[in-house]
């Protein structure tokens, strides 16, 4: 607990919290030389369709700390969050995603794979952000049709008109829109129909509590998500999909879009196989 000390001091008693501040202020220095280091890179991971086609790749950033090996994006976008470092962290993960999306563009049998990058509020906020993301799309090459962004509820909460007229925005230019982490906010069903998104994310959270049939209550909560988001005109995609039977389960509710460990872990580029995965049974 924070106990203040006078104006604008804070002491930490707590020594796991001072451990914890400790090690963020560690990772802070250390993540400032991770990018010049080249320390950072990007695992890709699979969305697949009802037919098992490689639909889509999600972009996901990953931190080969030195000594301390892989340190999770749960940990460090927080600290470039804070430390304003993540905007030109995001601003190289929309280029190397970018130029990547551009050589598959550019071969026969990846032409129409498409690419999701996760935005955080940070970098949406900027007031050039989709002149930014436009100059990038255009300096790889890449069609801006195969770009899906991926934002969460509360990026867009943080001012809804400035994310309205942003999203608009991309949408004339072609770039899809995702909502991801969907169902862990609080107001998101609310804020759903009035926002032009292509594509809702059912968080992993809500697929991970599911049993082994249709009759728990996550399953209602599943299918509502799904039948609102088709009757909005949105597809969706299922996260964190771990067994056959949820994946089984979430195709017979009608969900269109597969993402999890059953279908493929992330992966670095060399090791991904775009070759068709699973299918759903017609
Ligand atoms: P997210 O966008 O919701 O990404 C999905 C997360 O679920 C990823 O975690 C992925 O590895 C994990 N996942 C996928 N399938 C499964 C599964 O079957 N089971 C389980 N248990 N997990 C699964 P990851 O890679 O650790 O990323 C965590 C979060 O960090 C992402 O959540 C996203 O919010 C953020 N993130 C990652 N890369 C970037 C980035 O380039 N920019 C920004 N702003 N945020 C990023
Ligand atoms: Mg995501
Ligand atoms: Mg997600
Ligand atoms: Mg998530």
């Amino acid at each position: 607990e924070a106990k203040s000390a006078g104006r604008g001091m804070i002491r930490f008693h707590d020594p796991q919290t001072q451990s914890i501040l400790a090690r963020r202020f560690r990772l802070e220095t250390e993540f400032r030389q991770a990018m010049e280091r080249k320390e950072l890179c990007l695992d890709y991971q699979k969305q697949v369709d009802r037919r098992g086609h490689c639909v889509s790749v999600e972009a996901l950033l990953r931190w080969q700390h030195p000594e301390q090996g892989l340190i999770p994006p749960q940990e460090f976008i927080p600290i470039a969050e804070d430390s304003g470092l993540i905007i030109p962290l995001g601003q190289w993960v929309m280029e190397m995603a970018c130029r990547q999306l551009a050589i598959w563009q550019a071969q026969p049998s990846t032409r129409r794979l498409k690419v999701s990058i996760n935005v955080s509020a940070r970098q949406f906020l900027q007031s050039d952000f989709v002149e930014q993301v436009m100059d990038t799309i255009h300096h790889s090459g890449a069609h801006p049709e195969g770009l899906c962004l991926e934002l969460t509820e509360s990026l867009v909460l943080a001012d809804l008109d400035d994310a309205l007229i942003k999203m608009q925005a991309f949408r004339k230019q072609g770039i899809q829109l995702s909502m991801d982490d969907f169902g862990t906010g609080y107001s998101s069903m609310a804020y759903l129909s009035r926002l032009p998104f292509d594509e809702v994310k059912i968080d992993k959270s809500f697929v991970q509590q599911t049993g082994e049939n249709h009759s728990g209550n996550e399953w209602i909560i599943i299918e509502a998500i799904i039948n609102m988001a088709h009757n909005l005109g949105m597809r969706v995609v299922a996260e964190g999909v771990e067994t056959e039977n949820q994946h089984h389960l979430l195709g017979q509710l009608g969900c269109d879009c597969f993402q999890g460990y059953y279908l493929g872990r992330p992966v670095d580029l060399s090791s991904l196989d775009l070759s068709l995965s699973r299918e759903i049974p017609a």
